[in-house]
């Protein structure tokens, strides 16, 4: 689900490198937000060792996030008991949780598979403005008004089919994207 790789870090620094250090730091805040919802969520607790695991980061880079959310007042943190959200953070990372949820609706509506959508919906999540999010919020809602008679999911499927974007196999969205490239060519 997440996709800490070298290229990601490395975009990181070059963008903290044009000088929006603040808003990577919220970004990587948001993630670290999300990752302590989603294990209290699971797991009723939540322990400095399982964000590790889950965001695939190395325990001093969860230490030090740790802090820097402390000290922004979004969690409090016990050393041996373990992490508990303020009125701030449960706020935000509830947020930044409905955003995610949106996000992954809007994009299997549109075709996309469960796990591209969850990983793809990530990535989205921090960048959308408010503005956007009201209207795929809107988009969801109407779509979800829809009478079941009314069979738009079933046309769009055939028609993704008939242009060849629907493709049941394991590398979904690489064929997807080729298939569009050389529609366009
Ligand atoms: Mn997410």
């Amino acid at each position: 689900m997440y996709n800490y790789n070298k290229k990601y870090f490395k975009l990181k620094l070059k963008i903290i490198i044009k000088g929006r250090l603040r808003l990577m730091t919220t970004r990587n805040m948001e993630d670290y937000l999300e990752a302590i919802w989603n294990l209290q969520d699971e797991k009723g607790y939540v322990k400095a060792k399982d964000i590790a695991e889950r965001l695939e980061v190395s325990r001093p880079s969860v230490s030090g996030m740790i802090k820097k959310l402390s000290e922004n007042e979004y969690i409090v943190y016990e050393k041996y008991g373990g992490i508990v959200f303020t009125i701030k953070g449960k706020k935000l990372a509830r947020e930044i949780k409905k955003r995610h949820t949106l996000l992954v609706e809007f994009l299997k509506i549109i075709g996309v598979d469960e796990q591209n959508a969850q990983t793809d919906a990530c990535k989205l999540e921090h960048d959308v403005s408010p503005e956007t999010i009201t209207c795929l919020l809107k988009f969801v809602e109407f779509i979800s008004l829809l009478p079941e008679s009314s069979k738009w999911k079933e046309n769009f499927q055939e028609y993704l089919k008939k242009r060849g974007l629907l493709e049941r196999s394991s590398n979904k969205s690489k064929n997807c994207k080729e298939k569009i490239l050389k529609e366009i060519e």
